[in-house]
């Protein structure tokens, strides 16, 4: 039989994943000799067979390719005829234009976590116990090719054991390389006073445990970052991290040892379950029940719990069964208010200590910090609330090739987005920036993803709003590198978000209902309630709501009673005196606004929905004042009545959407003494009703089916169902965020599609 040749090159996720072994292995069984490396554009393959052989080994690629692969192509080149000897795994090329995606960091998969448990094991109890399918990636890794040298374990020298598995390709260990044992690799140590070592390995993991059932406050260094960690069930420990935190309200994320623990807190669905299993291990907002031992204060005023499951061999340590500790723990971000997850022993060590009690401390370096990714479940499928771990620096897929731009994105929520070939590189979640610890983060990932993925952008988009550092950082970066630079509108880029994020043509007139908090409009007002009709080039604004006051800016976001009065002041309805926004402020408070509004001092225009939502929240008296960013949405929310029928009427005045008749309507239902369960369910219906009405005054004016819901409000999840079914009942066709999250977490995205487009036509 003749033997022929072939060259196959294969992009995707497909270093550190495992590859190359699963391309050994399947080469032998095929009786195929050759070879197979990493290049620095996925795995190149050369092999020479009979020419079944060849096919059948090629259609196996993709069908049996290790369950943390992607792959994006294979291209087969028939080449003249070689001869090999063997098969074998080859070093890497490097070309440094060229690139490959970067897998995220997984969990924890089965045969480590038993291998963890099993005292026959070497690797018994080590916290740091990983292979080929599990373990850090992205949070570890300097520079590609994905390998040890170019890793934040390049210092840890491989033991004889270790380096035996690293090195044979039939080792489930094969080329892992964060491969460690406890004879070579990171250890724990605890610090009762920082920098002060206590003891160390399996003696440090039980004190750290014991310290938890006493009610202490632990910062645990983990994966992406340090973790601040309490007992969940221990209401001292909670109020304490609260005061210490200054955090008096935001829910806190918990972490139970496995899913039984879960279900007793929680109701978990099977599609939740699966989530929490998955390699990604995110935190899964769910139903709480009720009764249960976890202490109020974890998410007070909230339906929701959000639970993750132990991620890292250490989390299992930290959480495993034994009676006499505690079975969920608190697992919230170590950080300073706002300020970025800290990573860095030393810096831990200076900032926390205020906070927590002791240090549970590692020394294997965490290049590029991380947080823990946010979801809920919307339809059976995961709903992004804040995509970060697991998620990242997978790219998003587009359906054609793009030049490479920079969008610099948003103030809040920030993340970043790079543009290449036919992937969107929408970062990690950044955070606010309002502090130069995030700038400096925010700038160096940039800088990071940007030498990982050879990108070298040619245009940059940034965002209207003149103040924010995510626009200052794009202008000096233009400026100083003679690139074209775009200013996109906010919703506009929450439009483009979801519409390419769901392959429509960059030219296709669609809608969006862009339900925002606020953003700077093109006519320096503040945005947040708009109908929107455009493409990735421009967009008209075709309705909003009926703009307001908002009174000292960010004093009335931080107080919504402030921006319940505004509203009633704006429609000229009266501040009565048993109003809970009128009660919540003092005479003199109210006298100086009631000034605020009739002179126009500091009193910006605002169409923001999210405002509108923060306004009912304080009229009906269910939050006042805000700690954290959307807390009046979310408790009005949590508690409307999901079967109440009732809505209040609205009208249309032109383009604006004027609210008077709902608030007239409240106003009644509170005289008359109905609960703020019933008019929060009915302010939702009224707000579903509206989406239709629009929904069909779009499709009466320009034929358009496809409408877009983005924007922070539909983290409302009762809206969000409400809204898909009517719309679905009615034949629309509601496009909702799956890839990214609806709040400003998508705008980076949205930002880099229309930069790319509008870099193209400028050109053209
Ligand atoms: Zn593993
Ligand atoms: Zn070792
Ligand atoms: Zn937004």
């Amino acid at each position: 039989m003749t033997q022929i040749s072939r060259h196959i090159h294969i992009n995707g996720i497909v270093q550190g994943v495992g590859f190359r072994p699963f391309i050994y292995n399947l080469a032998l069984a095929h009786q195929l000799n050759g070879w197979v490396r990493n290049s620095a554009s996925g795995v190149d393959i050369e092999v020479t067979g009979e020419k079944a052989d060849l096919d059948a080994f090629q259609s196996d690629i993709p069908r049996s390719a290790p369950p943390l692969a992607q792959i994006d192509s294979i291209e087969v080149e028939d080449i003249r005829p070689k001869t090999f000897e063997t098969f074998k795994i080859i070093p890497s090329k490097d070309k440094s234009t060229d690139f490959i995606p970067v897998s995220p960091d997984v969990a924890i998969c089965h045969d480590c976590q038993r291998e963890l448990f099993d005292p026959q094991d070497r690797r018994y109890r080590y916290p740091f116990i990983n292979c080929t399918n599990c373990g850090p990636r992205f949070t570890i890794i300097r520079d590609i090719p994905y390998d040890r040298p170019k890793t934040t374990m390049a210092r840890f020298e491989m033991c004889q054991d270790c380096r035996e598995e690293y090195e044979n390709p039939r080792d489930r260990r094969f080329h892992a390389q964060p491969v460690a044992c406890p004879v070579c690799g990171p250890q724990v140590w605890l610090e009762l006073i920082p920098g002060i070592y206590h003891t160390e390995k399996d003696d440090a993991i039980k004190q750290a445990r014991e310290l938890l059932a006493k009610g202490k406050i632990l910062a645990v260094k983990g994966l992406g970052g340090f973790h601040l960690v309490c007992d969940a069930t221990n209401p001292q420990a909670i109020a304490q991290l609260r005061e210490r935190k200054q955090r008096p309200h935001k829910p806190f994320a918990l972490m139970a040892f496995d899913i039984d623990t879960i279900k007793k807190y929680a109701e978990v669905s099977p599609t939740a379950e699966e989530l929490l299993r998955s390699p990604q291990a995110p935190i899964i907002l769910m139903p709480k029940k009720p009764g249960t031992y976890i202490a109020e204060a974890v998410a007070p005023g909230q339906a929701n719990l959000g639970f993750m499951l132990p991620y890292t061999p250490l989390h299992l340590l930290l959480l495993e069964k034994e009676t006499g500790y505690p079975e969920v723990l608190v697992m919230t971000s170590g950080n300073l208010a706002e300020e970025p997850i800290l990573r860095e022993n030393d810096a831990a060590r200076d900032k926390l200590s205020e906070i927590a009690d002791v240090f549970l401390m590692h020394n294997r370096p965490i290049h590029r910090r991380i947080d823990d990714s946010v979801l809920t479940i919307m339809d059976d499928q995961p709903y992004l609330i804040r995509r970060a771990r697991g998620y990242a620096p997978n790219p998003i897929r587009l359906k054609e090739p793009l030049p490479q731009v920079l969008a610099a994105g948003p103030q809040m929520k920030n993340t970043f987005c790079l543009t290449r070939d036919r992937y969107a590189f929408l970062s990690h979640y950044i955070g606010e920036m309002e502090n130069w610890e995030t700038y400096q983060d925010y700038q160096r990932a940039i800088h990071h993803y940007e030498s990982l993925f050879r990108i070298q952008p040619k245009a940059i988009g940034y965002d209207l709003h003149p103040d924010y550092l995510s626009t200052k950082y794009a202008l000096q970066r233009a400026e100083a590198e003679g690139l074209p630079a775009f200013a996109i509108q906010h919703h506009h880029a929450h439009l483009a978000a979801g519409m390419m994020e769901h392959g429509i043509a960059p030219g296709e007139q669609t809608a969006g209902l862009i339900f925002d908090g606020t953003g700077y409009g093109s006519d320096g007002t503040f945005w947040g309630g708009e109908v929107l009709i455009g493409n990735c080039e421009n967009f008209q604004r075709l309705y909003y709501l009926k703009p307001v006051p908002l009174p000292g800016g960010e004093a009335a976001i931080r107080t919504p009673a402030r921006m319940a009065l505004s509203t009633l002041w704006a429609y000229g309805l009266p501040w009565g005196e048993s109003l809970a926004p009128v009660n919540a402020l003092s005479a003199k408070e109210r006298s100086a606004l009631r000034v605020q509004l009739e002179k126009g001092i500091n009193s910006p225009l605002t169409s923001s929905m999210g405002r509108l939502f923060d306004a009912v929240s304080a009229l009906i008296g269910v939050r006042e004042r805000v700690t954290y960013e959307a807390q009046a949405a979310v408790e009005l929310e949590a508690l409307a009545d999901e079967d109440e029928l009732g809505y209040y009427p609205w009208r249309m005045d032109g383009n604006q959407i004027d609210v008077k008749p709902l608030l007239e309507g409240i106003l009644t239902d509170l005289s008359e003494g109905r609960s703020r369960s019933i008019i929060s369910g009915r302010f939702h219906n009224t707000i579903v009703g509206l989406c239709l009405e629009l929904a069909r005054r779009i499709k009466r004016k320009f034929e358009i089916h496809h409408l877009v819901l983005s924007g922070g409000v539909w983290q409302n999840q009762l809206l969000l169902e409400k809204t898909i079914d009517i719309l679905n009942q009615n034949g629309y066709h509601p496009l909702i965020h799956r890839q990214m999250p609806p709040n400003d977490g998508c705008v980076a995205f949205g930002q880099a599609m229309i930069t790319a487009y509008r870099y193209m036509k400028d050109k053209e």
